[in-house]
Formats: structure tokens, C-alpha cells, sequence
């Protein structure tokens, strides 16, 4: 097994020029470079310039919160893979459940959720033009408490991979990364226990040996867990065996909290 751990921070629609460039350049002073660990950051488009410049020379990758899959066009106020290259991004975040319309805790109106639509389908076609343009995707999977109490996590998460990943090749996914996140553990607080996260994360692993058997894929697709991840609790997180490593939101902001948890991987 050959996997390097991936720590990637997701600053959501947080920070503006001046506040996101302190940030990165206190983050890049507090990490420790000499870790075999890759380390992505993923700040909104509006900062992909300022942080692809306060990131060069060193070993930090840039990634993005979201992608449109067509690559130009009339798609008003969407951003497509070849605009992201230009920033060389190298990781984007696909189908995380802030997109999907599935909040944990509900910060928007139930009748304005529908803004927030993405499906499987646009997942998969997301993914696909991600894969062309040579940028890994992170794909965001993952069950609601609803989901979870009626016994339905397996069948949910399954879904969400035969979907969006369907009609893809597995010699294109030998960099894919699949983030396990619980929606009712995003920005909540609440973490799944260790040991929990770990079964579900051996689940997708087990979930792509099945499905790409001749490209051994399982053992090089990394699978992160994501939700409420903070340096206390990282350490353990990231000693199971089937998690590669943590999806970070709210604690990426802190870069002090988040080095801390890049030490941890
Ligand atoms: C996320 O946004 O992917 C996430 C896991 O957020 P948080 O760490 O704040 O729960």
C-alpha cells in the first residue's frame, strides 16, 4: 500500500483578499514542509490568484470548491476546468453536500434549497471534465441523519459513487479521491466516531475494489473522512487503516488548528 495522506482545507465562501492572504501565509509559516503528506487548500475562485502566488515554491497544492463541466459557453456565472489550469489548481471538490442542497445544520430557507441542485448526473459530468483537464477530483459522498437513522448510509453512499462515477474508465481514476462526509457532521460539531468513519471509508474502499477489480484501483484512490475534523480528534482519525486522510472545513480557517491537523496525517 503506497498511499500518501492528503489533508484538504475547504474555506467555503469565507475570507476576502486581505484577511484569505494572511491566512495562507500564516498556514504556509505553521505547516510542517518536511512532512510526507500532500496538503491542498481550496479557497473561493475569487482567491485562486492570491493564494496560487502565496503558495508558489512551496509543496501546497491549490484546489477549487466546484467546477461547471462544459468548458465555455453561455453557463453565466459558472467556472469551467480549463479556467481552473490556469490557476493549476490540482484538486477540485465535487458533489459536496453544501452543493448537493443537504445541510446538516439548515442555514438556508427550505424553499431556497433548490438554488443548490446539484444531482449524480451533474456530479459525474463534473468529475469527467475535471479527469480530461488533468485535475484530480475530490468526491464529496455521504448520508443525511435521515438517512442514517432509517439504516439507508450504505445504500445512500452507493448510489452516490455508481452514479457519479458511471460510465468512467478506472485507468482514469488511479487519482481520484472520495471523501467520506456525513452531512449532520458538516459544521456541526458533531464528528463521527473513529471507528465508525472507518467502516464507512473500508466500505468505499471495498466499493471500488468491486467495481474496477482489474485496476487495483482500491489501493491507490485515496478515501478522506470529512466532518468536524479538529486537531483533537484528527490523530485518531487518521491512525484507520481505510482513512487517507481529512476534507477540512471550518478548522482550515484557523492555521494554527490547521497545522496542527496536517502533523496528525
Ligand atoms: C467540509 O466542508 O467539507 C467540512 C467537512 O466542514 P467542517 O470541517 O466544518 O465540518
Amino acid at each position: 500500500m503506497s498511499r500518501t495522506p492528503l489533508v484538504a482545507g475547504n474555506w467555503k465562501m469565507n475570507q476576502n483578499q486581505s484577511t484569505g492572504l494572511a491566512l495562507i501565509n500564516s498556514f504556509v509559516q505553521k505547516v510542517d514542509m518536511k512532512q510526507d503528506v500532500d496538503v491542498a487548500v481550496c479557497p473561493p475562485f475569487t482567491l485562486l490568484a492570491k493564494v496560487r502566488e502565496a503558495l508558489n515554491s512551496t509543496h501546497i497544492q491549490l484546489g477549487a470548491q466546484d467546477v461547471f463541466w462544459a468548458d465555455h459557453g453561455a453557463f453565466t456565472g459558472s467556472i469551467s476546468a480549463p479556467m481552473l489550469t490556469e490557476f493549476c489548481v490540482s484538486f477540485c471538490i465535487v458533489g459536496h453536500s453544501e452543493t448537493r442542497g443537504r445541510f446538516g445544520k439548515l442555514e438556508v430557507e427550505e424553499d431556497t434549497i433548490g438554488y443548490f441542485a446539484e444531482t449524480n448526473k451533474t456530479v459525474n459530468l463534473k468529475i469527467k471534465s475535471l479527469l480530461y483537464h488533468g485535475i484530480n477530483p475530490i468526491l464529496c459522498v455521504g448520508e443525511t441523519l435521515a438517512e442514517r437513522e432509517a439504516g439507508k448510509t450504505e445504500s445512500a453512499i452507493k448510489t452516490q459513487l455508481d452514479e457519479g462515477l458511471a460510465g468512467i474508465d478506472g485507468a482514469e481514476l488511479h487519482t481520484l479521491v472520495i471523501a467520506y462526509e456525513p452531512v449532520w457532521a458538516i459544521g456541526t460539531g458533531k464528528t463521527c466516531a473513529s471507528d465508525e468513519a472507518e467502516r464507512i471509508c473500508g466500505f468505499i474502499r471495498d466499493w471500488v475494489a468491486k467495481n474496477y477489480p482489474e485496476d487495483d484501483l482500491a489501493n491507490d484512490v485515496r478515501v478522506l473522512y470529512g466532518g468536524s475534523v479538529k486537531a483533537a480528534n484528527s490523530k485518531e482519525l487518521f491512525s484507520q487503516p481505510n482513512i487517507d486522510g481529512g476534507l477540512v472545513g471550518g478548522a482550515s480557517l484557523d492555521p494554527t488548528e490547521f497545522a496542527a491537523i496536517v502533523a496528525n496525517a
